[in-house]
């Protein structure tokens, strides 16, 4: 009886350690740990394949996307706010001819080069866009200016250009955005376009061998030491555009969104499906209503919802707790990331 007596208190007691090991474990793993600060970025997506990249282009991309991410870490390593981060550092790429954006935006149809562009802040979730603008030189400081010192989202063309005058900003001569390779590129698809006699706009953009399959537009996802989110894209839009076209990433909850109780984020591809796909604000909602990490909800968007409908492209994003996800169902992305030891980590193609 004595022996039976041991052998029931050794069992309980082992199996109390067993259980007690099991719920750290469980709590831990249900816990995700909080980095201080975070900052992703991109440079578009698209067809970007290593066999048709030079070592000296693939380093130009490189280097200029971690000066510009660095810009953006700084300022949050030293308690700037995400805003701050993400406007700054899109400045750096809006400067470089080599994306989508700002001084190396593609051309419309008409030869001109119109910008759309947003930024939201995930604390109080206001948000400041503009579109169509041909004479500013940073976008993005005109969409935090339509953010702080309007009392509206979103301005267009003329009227954008004169609040962004109003309010100081810097303004260029159009032919400041001049680039020969993308005008070259305006040539070549309305050669291809020409050369398949398509009368039919319609048809002639969704054509897959006339469109442009590289996505240039820059962006940007951070979270501060105050965890607050923030998220801001810069663009010259689509190659060929017509017609004021405005794609997706001067909307919010398409190209742009940031909510501090989810996460930042900030999209690249053909805009026309992400607009209707919602791509931005879905990812948001996704982890609100349903509970689903970042990378669930960004999967279930770009791979599932995005791809089903016919979409391209890609987003970064960065939740609440500091973690950082790029998800694309293009052959590529340009696209860094930052974290709060200052590792970099800056990647073009599929891992
Ligand atoms: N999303 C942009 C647009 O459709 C293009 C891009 O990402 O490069 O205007």
């Amino acid at each position: 009886m004595k022996k039976i007596l041991y052998l029931c208190s050794f069992l309980l007691t082992f199996s109390s350690c067993i259980n007690t090991e099991t719920k750290v474990k469980t709590a831990s793993e249900s816990m995700p740990s909080k980095a201080e600060f975070a900052i992703i970025i991109h440079g578009g997506a698209g067809t970007i394949l290593k066999k048709n990249m030079t070592l000296e282009k693939e380093t130009a991309y490189k280097t200029k996307l971690g000066e510009a991410i660095r810009v953006g870490y700084t300022i949050l390593k030293n308690g700037g706010s995400s805003l701050d981060a993400v406007q700054k550092t899109i400045n750096l790429l809006e400067d470089s001819p080599l994306f989508n954006a700002g001084k190396g935006a593609v051309f419309t149809n008409a030869g001109t080069n119109e910008h759309d562009t947003s930024i939201m802040d995930g604390k109080t979730l206001n948000a400041g866009a503009s579109a169509g603008t041909t004479t500013v030189k940073n976008p993005i400081n005109l969409a935090r200016a339509v953010m702080e010192n309007s009392p509206h989202v979103m301005l267009s063309g003329k009227g954008a250009e004169t609040f962004a005058e109003e309010q100081g900003l810097q303004i260029v001569d159009p032919s400041y955005f001049y680039t020969e390779s993308r005008f070259n590129s305006l040539q070549r698809i309305k050669e291809k376009e020409s050369a398949k006699q398509k009368l039919d706009t319609k048809a002639a953009f969704y054509d897959p061998d006339i469109k442009d399959s590289k996505f240039g537009t820059v962006g940007c996802a951070a979270l501060d030491k105050n965890g607050n989110l923030a998220a801001g894209t810069s663009t010259g839009g689509m190659t060929n555009k017509r017609w004021g076209r405005i794609g997706d990433s001067p909307i919010i909850g398409a190209g742009t969104y940031a909510n501090n109780a989810t996460c930042a984020v900030s999209s690249t591809g053909w805009g026309e499906y992400f607009i209707r796909a919602m791509v931005a604000h879905d990812i948001s909602a996704l982890m609100d209503y349903k509970g689903l990490t970042l990378k669930e909800a960004a999967q279930e968007v770009i791979q599932k919802k995005l791809s089903e409908l016919g979409g391209d492209g890609g987003i970064i994003a960065v939740d609440k707790n500091g973690t950082m996800v790029a998800e694309f169902n293009t052959a590529g992305m340009y696209r860094a990331t930052m974290n709060d030891k200052g590792e970099l980590e800056v990647k073009i193609y599929k891992e």
